[in-house]
């Protein structure tokens, strides 16, 4: 069975929980969301266990010690990690498993999952729109988007080590990009038990 990870990163606001949440509705069955564990506050809106693990600075270095995280990294000042276990249980499954991380989370899960990444950065067409996509959404404090913007700048550096781009400007069309990515990931070679099809085509 192939073992498929689609990873999603770029700036915060780029739009990266919208475009998601279209794939879900579209493809829940064939999807599992890899929830991260946060040590920032929850947003209005966001449920823990659902949106996050919203954990303590203690808990956290403690998931880490226990060995519990197949990746983690401070963003924005916060720590963020991916849990290993849950992971490798939807991947036994033959679920196509979505990591929503950042630039630093990507480059530790592709050292243990080189194969099976199919990595997707989101932008938007410019800085600009970044910012008013953040002061729309009203979710920060004037500090905490000064941060997302100014981490953005060093993100945006990566964009070239990413399969793909895509310009979130239109939603609709953002959304098509990234849904043909998923259904093209079903017929990535690096994923396709191309021995045992061999095998079968010759005899
Ligand atoms: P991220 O998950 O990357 O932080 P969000 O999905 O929360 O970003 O999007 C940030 C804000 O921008 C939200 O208020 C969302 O509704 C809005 N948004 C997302 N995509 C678009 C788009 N293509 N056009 C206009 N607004 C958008
Ligand atoms: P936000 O606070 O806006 O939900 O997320 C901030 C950033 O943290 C985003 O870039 C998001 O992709 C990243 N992030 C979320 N979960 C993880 C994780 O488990 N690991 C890493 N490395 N980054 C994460």
């Amino acid at each position: 069975m192939s073992r498929q990870i689609l990873l999603i990163s770029g700036p915060s606001g780029s739009g990266k929980s919208s475009l998601l949440s279209k794939l879900f509705a579209e493809f829940k069955d064939k999807l599992y969301f890899s929830i991260s564990s946060t040590t920032r506050a929850a947003r209005q809106g966001e449920k823990d266990g659902v949106n996050y693990h919203f954990i303590s600075q203690e808990q956290f270095q403690a998931d880490i010690k226990a060995g519990l995280f197949l990746e983690w990294a401070n963003v924005h000042g916060n720590l963020y990690g991916t849990s290993l276990r849950p992971v490798t249980h939807a991947l036994n499954e033959g679920k196509v498993v979505v990591f929503d991380i950042d630039v630093q989370g990507y480059f530790l899960a592709k050292k243990q999952y080189p194969k099976e990444i199919t990595a997707v950065f989101i932008s938007t067409k410019n800085s600009s729109i970044l910012a008013s996509r953040l002061e729309n959404r009203g979710s920060e404090s004037n500090e905490s988007i000064k941060t997302r913007l100014e981490n953005a700048k060093n993100e945006m550096k990566y964009i070239k080590d990413y399969d793909h781009i895509i310009v979130n400007d239109d939603l609709e069309a953002a959304y098509e990009s990234l849904r043909a990515i998923f259904i093209s990931m079903h017929s990535k070679c690096a994923n396709f038990e191309i021995e045992e099809f061999c095998q079968n085509w010759n005899n």
